[in-house]
């Protein structure tokens, strides 16, 4: 079975892309641990390297255990193909390179993955490419950001880490009439609970190292290409519709249609950038990605409640969960991503700064690290680990003020979780 759209979701995660290794019948998808393959001949070596026929060279582009992970990401995102890739910043390059060029910009959310400000922010103005901040609520000004260099639009579905619930349809819409390409980075919710393609995306971009993968193991990204974009609609993205001359003139567009952006990574993005998985990493996320749906409704779960517990707690000033009735974002949650606001949100302690360090030192459970979407409950402080060196306005904006901590609820025992927190929460008081 590959990727037969009749299938439902949970049969999907376990068998798309997947069939008994075809040499020895190994029910299990093989780590094809190997850098070449042999080629059968001189003929069919050069229709390799001319892309005219689909093969496997050299592990840098393709290899078997990857590529099964691929079929089932493109698979569960509902898109034509995919990319995978080293991790989820890696991912985030591979999606905009083909697009971008010294002097273009893209649009991209004030809400984001911290790491994702500091590399829109910062790293890209390196390449000559320019990120414009802007709140993505306020639809008009994400409008008027637009220009004639504009190339993509950028944001997450449920936005890192306040657990923020962008309107996907509505960013769509503005992304289609300038005829741009919208990027939804979706790894908070996972296509279990959101497919950004059905809300008007062109790409999807995912980190694997957290919910996909699911347990802390490896690190991994990957993009989803919808197929739907017209690349040669403008003269705006000459990477896929003009002649590449490293490959005699080929159009990828023309040659390869709704694959083209796919057939791009691996010829262009993979072979000269070289942000390619590893069979092993690959391996350990097809794992994971087997029980994703069981748990992401757990994390749902277990969210649920300690989000609802900590909102009616005397030490906490608020909660961001969008899966709450008091959330800003509840009617969002229906329509983008209706089985559930995923696992991650934070806390506001009256107690302020200190407060929240005592707090998470006095967690037992939760472990203090800089990850999110494990099995195991994580915390962490923003202000005083990985924000430390921002102005408190930044801190402000980036959702990670002072008083402010993430959680990232995991699949343990709900009542072992609120008990922790409520022993850490008392003594963040004392
Ligand atoms: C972790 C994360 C990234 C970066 O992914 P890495 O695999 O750590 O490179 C990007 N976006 C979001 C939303 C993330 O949580």
């Amino acid at each position: 079975m590959s990727d037969a759209p009749s299938y439902g979701f949970e049969t999907q995660q376990i068998h798309a892309g997947a069939q008994p290794d075809p040499a020895t019948g190994a029910r299990q998808t093989p780590i094809y641990q190997t850098t070449a393959y042999v080629f059968r001949d001189a003929d069919h070596a050069a229709a390799l390297f001319n892309l005219q026929e689909v093969g496997y060279i050299y592990s840098r582009l393709t290899n078997p255990t990857v590529a099964v992970l691929q079929e089932r990401m493109a698979t569960l995102e509902g898109g034509a193909g995919a990319v995978c890739c080293s991790s989820g910043h890696a991912a985030q390059i591979m999606a905009l390179f083909p697009l971008m060029g010294p002097g273009l910009n893209l649009v991209v959310s004030t809400r984001l993955y911290g790491g994702t400000v500091t590399q829109f922010s910062q790293t890209i103005k390196r390449f000559g490419w320019e990120a414009r901040f802007v709140d993505f609520d306020d639809e008009a000004a994400v409008a008027a950001a637009i220009d004639d260099d504009t190339r993509a639009i950028f944001c997450e579905s449920i936005a890192n880490p306040g657990g923020y619930i962008t309107d996907l349809d509505a960013i769509a819409k503005i992304a289609d009439g300038a005829g741009l390409p919208l990027i939804v980075d979706n790894t908070s919710a996972t296509p279990y609970l959101c497919r950004p393609i059905e809300h008007g995306a062109t790409l999807v971009v995912h980190s694997m190292t957290k919910f996909l993968t699911g347990n802390g193991t490896v690190m991994g990204g990957c993009i989803v290409d919808s197929g739907k974009f017209d690349w040669s609609a403008s003269d705006k993205f000459p990477s896929l519709s003009a002649p590449e001359p490293a490959y005699h003139g080929l159009k990828f567009h023309e040659t390869f249609g709704a694959l083209a952006f796919t057939f791009h990574g691996i010829a262009i993005g993979l072979r000269d950038l070289g942000m390619t998985l590893n069979p092993q990493a690959a391996h350990y996320t097809l794992m994971g990605i087997e029980t994703l749906s069981l748990r992401m409704e757990r994390h749902i779960e277990n969210a649920r409640k300690i989000a609802g517990w900590l909102e009616t707690h005397d030490a906490v000033e608020a909660v961001t969960y969008a899966g709450l009735e008091s959330s800003p974002y509840h009617d969002r949650v229906a329509r983008i991503c209706p089985k559930g606001a995923g696992g991650l949100f934070t806390i506001t302690l009256k107690g302020g700064y200190e407060a929240c360090v005592k707090f998470v030192g006095a967690l037992e459970l939760f472990s203090h690290v800089a990850n999110l979407g494990d099995t195991r409950s994580l915390v962490i402080h923003s202000a005083s680990t990985t924000h430390r060196q921002l102005t408190p306005e930044q801190l402000e904006a980036a959702g990670a003020a002072p008083n402010v901590v993430r959680l990232s609820i995991g699949t343990e025992n709900a009542d072992d979780l609120i008990a922790d927190l409520d022993q850490a929460l008392a003594k963040s008081a004392g």
